[in-house]
């Protein structure tokens, strides 16, 4: 009991302080900044934040989103990050318990989360999280579950699977329908989860897609030619199915034999 409740609160104190630097990450990768250095300073006037401008969700609520000094807005974006990130390193602990799957996924749960908002504000998906996914996701995938025949074969279907999509699509429309950032994704996505959930979580995204995308560009009237931000649903699906594994995959089962038992019925 007591163990469980240090645990939670240390992991969601660190998920807090991480949260603030995936703010960080979300805003200076797009534009090829160092993530490392200079430290915090305001958008607007440029002025390095102090520590206590810093704290993770309070110094917003103080300051109530604006910057001390120039008083520019700081938007809500920051604060919603790091409540995200920090539940999301609660919600680890009961996912995977105290266990050295814990760090991983957590790292996973971070890349997922500056993928969803690089790729919904700016529609790109960096080079240096996906790649470097792919190789991380992988290696400690020989040590640690899926095992790493699973995560190879996640790897391929990942990688190959939306390829040969965006290939036929490309050849039938003559543009891009899912870009190569999308692929290298889900690649990643396969070296981390394995097999068969990075086919769940590309399920799962196209569903989102089409609902979340469809109802969307419906609201906003700009027609289909829109690229949606498949990264950001593709970032949410893969949360699910890695904090959801075991309901996700009986879902997918009951699904399958569902589908069977009509069909047979049917033919
Ligand atoms: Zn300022």
């Amino acid at each position: 009991m007591t163990t469980a409740v240090i645990a939670m609160a240390f992991l969601l104190w660190t998920g807090l302080i991480v949260g603030s630097f995936l703010n960080v990450c979300m805003y200076r990768l797009p534009r090829h900044e160092s993530v490392a250095w200079p430290g915090s300073h305001c958008t607007s006037c440029n002025r390095a934040l102090r520590w206590y401008e810093n704290v993770p969700v309070l110094s917003w609520a103080v300051l109530r989103g604006r910057c001390r000094t120039c008083r520019s807005p700081i938007s809500v974006r920051y604060p919603t990050v790091e409540i995200v990130t920090g539940a999301l390193f609660v919600g680890g602990y009961f996912a995977f318990g105290l266990t050295p799957l814990l760090p991983v996924r957590l790292l996973f749960a971070c890349a997922m989360i500056v993928l969803f908002a690089i790729d919904l504000e700016h529609q790109i998906l960096p080079n240096e999280i996906t790649l470097s996914g792919i190789v991380i996701g992988f290696a400690v995938s020989v040590f640690l579950p899926p095992g790493w025949r699973s995560a190879l074969l996640g790897l391929l279907v990942g990688g190959l699977f939306p390829f040969v999509i965006a290939e036929v699509y490309w050849r039938l429309r003559g543009r891009e329908g899912m870009g190569m950032g999308d692929v290298k994704m889900l690649a990643m996505v396969g070296a981390f989860l394995g097999w068969p959930l990075v086919w769940l979580t590309l399920i799962l995204a196209c569903l989102l897609g089409i609902v979340i995308g469809g109802g969307a560009l419906l609201v906003s009237k700009r027609g289909f030619g829109t690229r949606l931000p498949f990264g950001t649903f593709i970032a949410v699906a893969a949360l699910v199915c890695a904090y959801a594994e075991g309901t996700v995959l009986r879902i997918y089962e009951q699904a399958i034999h569902a589908y069977l038992a009509w069909a047979g019925i049917a033919s």
